[in-house]
């Protein structure tokens, strides 16, 4: 249900991870997170982590804004956005299982991403998979308590996290995927219940469809699409439910061509139970904005307009012309605007993905004035705190 965004036109938001202060050297591992809140040091620690990234998003002027993945410990290439949920689920034990996969960036030894492979060691299913000590609702409160904006909590999806682990329990993938979504879902129950309002699914696997890629058997899109609609069934009565879906970002990497389209993907992206669909369109530049369009006609539709891999910082006039060639094809009440995907942990500075948060609210600022929509109040772009005489 349009719950988080429904009185908002054209509002802003991210993708969800910023980069980790320096001073954050806590690390949370494999405890449950009420349980590391009792560690004095790592609760000052994770909760001024948290009220910065916050504070961050608001001096931009974000409309939604998320908790940084402030849970994730400094990692190799995004293992945590593994690692957390598959280290939780009842039935999953281990950490010796890692594999990598042909065809998704390099492979070999001397690629990064095989590097990033080979550092993800994820647990086995040895028994049946159950809901564990995700505590998905008690982080989101924490961030919710610090903001009046709504903050947005995302999630890896259950498919990719069960085409991630080993199997020493189950018959078949499937019937390992149907019970990770089964307790996935009441984990996303108990966290809208709480009254979270806006729940994001991460990488449904759905776009990879046409995609050359190796490592084990390749499952039917429409089994996707099937699980991820188990998972998030009935969660739009309760909260508005975002998928987002990118080219990746392991190590700041991207995993496929640059002229990688969503094309063969939007006919089943479109099937999924959700409000919002998320597209990367900085990186390529707005290549799929007319397909987009045309395929996706009742969702919201959120864009990239910042790249998550370049450290380049977008000028807003840059972030602005996207959103216009964007309106041509979307209605301004669909359309929000993002970061292709999340700004991550070992990759990219504070400074860089804070000027790439305010570029986002400045560009679309710019067309906010050209539409007659009000502006977003913008704090770090104020001149009258300029501690510099502006050239
Ligand atoms: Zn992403």
């Amino acid at each position: 249900m349009i719950k988080a965004t429904k009185e908002l036109t054209l509002p802003t938001t991210i993708t969800g991870s910023l980069p980790r202060p320096v001073w954050y050297t806590e690390t949370l591992g494999a405890r449950p997170f009420r349980d590391a809140l009792a560690d004095a040091r790592f609760r000052e620690q994770y909760t001024d982590a948290v009220a910065t990234c916050i504070r961050d998003q608001e001096r931009a002027g974000l409309d939604i804004v998320t908790d940084g993945d402030a849970r994730f410990d400094t990692d190799v290439g995004g293992m945590s956005w593994f690692q957390y949920p598959a280290r939780r689920f009842k039935g999953l034990a281990g950490g010796d299982y890692y594999r990598t996969r042909k065809g998704y960036g390099g492979t070999a030894k001397g690629d990064i991403i095989f590097e990033v492979m080979e550092s993800r060691v994820m647990p086995r299913a040895v028994a049946r998979i159950e809901r564990g000590p995700l505590q998905y609702s008690s982080l989101w409160k924490v961030a919710q308590g610090m903001t009046v904006r709504p903050v947005k909590f995302g999630t890896i999806t259950p498919e990719l996290i069960g085409t991630s682990v080993g199997n020493d329990y189950y018959s078949s993938q499937e019937e390992l995927l149907r019970d990770i979504s089964a307790a996935m879902r009441d984990e996303l129950r108990e966290l809208a219940g709480a009254g979270c309002a806006i729940i994001q699914m991460e990488e449904p696997n759905i776009h990879l469809v046409g995609v050359q890629r190796g490592g084990g058997a390749q499952l039917d899109v429409e089994f996707f699409v099937e699980i991820f609609n188990n998972t998030v069934k009935g969660l739009r009565d309760l909260t508005e439910v975002w998928c987002h879906t990118c080219w990746g970002n392991p190590a700041q990497q991207r995993l496929f061509a640059t002229n990688q389209s969503y094309r063969d993907a939007l006919p089943h992206l479109n099937k999924l139970d959700v409000d919002v669909l998320t597209f990367e369109c900085a990186t390529s530049d707005g290549m799929d904005l007319e397909l987009i369009g045309k395929a996706i006609t009742d969702k919201k539709i959120a864009i990239g307009v910042v790249d998550h891999r370049n450290l380049q910082v977008e000028r807003p006039q840059q972030v602005a012309d996207l959103i216009r060639r964007a309106l041509k094809h979307i209605p301004a009440d669909r359309l929000i605007l993002s970061s292709d995907c999340g700004f991550g942990r070992e990759g990219m500075s504070r400074r860089i993905a804070f000027y790439k948060m305010v570029s986002i609210v400045r560009g679309t600022n710019l067309v906010r004035k050209e539409l007659g929509l009000p502006e977003a109040r913008c704090l770090a772009a104020d001149p009258r705190y300029a501690l510099a005489e502006e050239m």
